[in-house]
């Protein structure tokens, strides 16, 4: 347990308990079946609760507690972790696989992201899905709250976390006030007392996305004649 034993404020790691409404109940009832016997406290809300604690409840809603990490926190802490234990870092893009084997190595977990079919040179499955994110001054905010999947606020440390879009296939990297508009006015519907809250900061970024999980391992020659192994994690 990460945040028992290395605390929270060090890796970002920490409880946090929330609730995600929807008209679908397929949907609920399907996170229900992959984690619901993993979080805590995972239970059904009743339509008392919804009508107390919502201003315009969906059909339904589920309640849980969970491990949430902050990525800018939880990041480097690991990475602080790996060089203690001997990890190097080096930033340099590569242009396939082979180039990778070429510099030395032996074994490859490719995972870069919407970038690791062009890396590998046999897969163009995976796609883009376009994400935004605010980061809100709205510190007495302190559940996480979904509709959909889409629509959400997640508690932070000092801050929340307020989303999102999920435009499969757009690579465009440049927040527009149309998704400025789209995500505030669908967050204000789902909870108004964050109207007039203040933006510390916004966040775009995508989302590798593949129909299905590709895990295998593979044996490679690169063009030079060395031997490496490969992993998709994908
Ligand atoms: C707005 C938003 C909100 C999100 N919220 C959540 C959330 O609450 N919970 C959650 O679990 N997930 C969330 N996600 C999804 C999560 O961020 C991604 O699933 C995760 O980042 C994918 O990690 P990855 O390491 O596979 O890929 P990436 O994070 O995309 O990393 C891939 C890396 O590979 C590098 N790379 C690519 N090509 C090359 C190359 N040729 N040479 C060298 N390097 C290369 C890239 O520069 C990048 O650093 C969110 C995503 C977005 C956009």
């Amino acid at each position: 347990m990460l945040e028992r034993k290395f605390g929270a404020a060090e890796t970002g790691v920490k409880l946090v308990s929330g609730h995600i409404q929807s008209d679908n109940r397929e949907l609920l009832e399907s996170q229900e079946r992959n984690f619901g016997d993993i979080v805590y406290n995972f239970r059904w809300m009743t339509n008392r609760e919804m009508n107390l604690m919502f201003d315009n409840p969906s059909l339904y809603a589920i309640h849980y507690t969970a491990y949430a990490s902050e990525g800018r926190k939880y990041v480097p802490w690991l990475a602080k972790r790996l060089e203690e234990l001997g990890a190097n870092f080096v930033r340099k893009e590569f242009k396939s696989l082979d180039e990778v084997a070429d510099q030395g190595f032996e074994y490859i977990i490719n995972s870069a992201g919407i970038g690791a079919g062009k890396l590998a040179g046999d897969d163009d499955s995976i796609v883009p899905v376009r994400g935004v994110i605010f980061e809100v001054d709205a510190p007495w905010h302190k559940h996480f709250n979904y509709r959909d999947f889409t629509t959400f606020t997640i508690p932070m440390t000092n801050s929340v976390g307020l989303g999102t879009v999920k435009q499969v296939g757009r690579h465009d990297m440049v927040i527009t006030d149309e998704d400025r508009h789209d995500i505030w006015q669908r967050y204000l519907e789902l909870h108004p007392q964050f109207a007039g809250s203040k933006i510390i900061s916004e966040y775009i970024a995508l989302r590798p996305e593949r129909r299905e999980i590709r895990l295998e391992k593979q044996l490679r020659k690169s063009s030079s004649g060395k031997s490496y192994t490969v992993s998709f994690p994908l």
